[in-house]
């Protein structure tokens, strides 16, 4: 029994790769680039510097979200080792610390601003963060002349699959046209606040002239990509320079796929059989 159980496990995985390595392409997910004790968000810039390294002497190739969604949408062929670099909320470490690092390196990245908070404290994150500041409209515009890519990451930064239908659109729309306006840019994507999403936000995205959105990993399906639920890696601060490896490889999408059939497979269980 547990033989044929084995085989089966097998075939699944071995479908499972052969359908999504070819089209698996690493989204990491940064947010500040500091030295914040107690912050998982924050990134020590040496770690950080690491990182780059490690992509840059292991043959990794930086691209932007308009070539992940020509790739997706149209088969243009990306560079070897494709991976995509996104910056959450817009920090002025961004430009400070992370910047003249991709720009060693020859990289290029995208940062999600909040377009209601631009240039200002981080005072959306009221729940004990150390106090840092975005950055301005200005050094947004140095940011795109340094090669880098913008997109949206809504007005104000809620959880969008709890606010309500006019607020939505307006969190949508409203970032959308002000980043628009002010950096004279196309904005194609959206980053989702906290990674989360369901069908109204996706619709509502769609609607607002999206053609792509940034989700989390864990949120996400993995049988298929998904343009509106594009699954990201989060990079805390502890990130240890093995599992940093393990993320940007193809094994990663293997290890997460597993632990969510696991999941399911547990949750089944439970279900059917726990009180027979
Ligand atoms: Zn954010």
């Amino acid at each position: 029994m547990a033989i044929y159980l084995l085989v089966i496990i097998l075939i699944a995985i071995i479908f499972f790769l052969r359908k999504n390595i070819p089209a698996y392409v690493p989204i990491l997910m940064y947010h500040r680039i500091a030295e914040v004790p107690n912050d998982r968000n924050s990134l020590p810039p040496e770690k950080f510097a690491w990182q780059l390294n490690y992509l840059h002497e292991h043959g990794f190739h930086t691209i932007t979200p308009a070539m992940l969604y020509a790739f997706y949408t149209q088969g243009t062929a990306l560079p070897h080792k494709p991976i995509l670099l996104t910056f959450d909320d817009g920090y002025t470490d961004n430009y400070t610390v992370a910047l003249p690092l991709l720009k060693k390196y020859n990289m290029t990245s995208v940062v999600f601003p909040i377009s209601e908070w631009v240039g200002k404290k981080n005072h959306w994150e009221n729940f004990g963060k150390q106090e840092t500041t975005t950055m301005d409209w200005q050094v947004l515009e140095s940011w795109l002349q340094a090669g880098q890519t913008i997109a949206s990451h809504t007005q104000n930064h809620p959880f969008l699959h709890v606010c309500k239908q006019p607020q939505l659109q307006e969190e949508l729309c409203g970032s959308k046209k002000s980043l628009e306006s002010k950096l004279k840019i196309n904005t194609d994507f959206l980053c989702y606040p906290y990674g989360k999403f369901n069908q109204a936000v996706v619709h509502a995205a769609k609607k607002a002239g999206y053609k792509a959105a940034f989700a989390i990993f864990e949120n996400v399906n993995l049988r298929k990509i998904d343009l509106f639920a594009l699954p990201r890696i989060p990079i805390p601060d502890h990130q240890s320079k093995w599992e940093f490896r393990l993320k940007v490889s193809c094994l990663f999408i293997v290890f997460i796929a597993l632990r969510k059939w696991e999941r399911e497979f547990k949750q089944y269980r439970k279900k059917y059989f726990q009180h027979k």
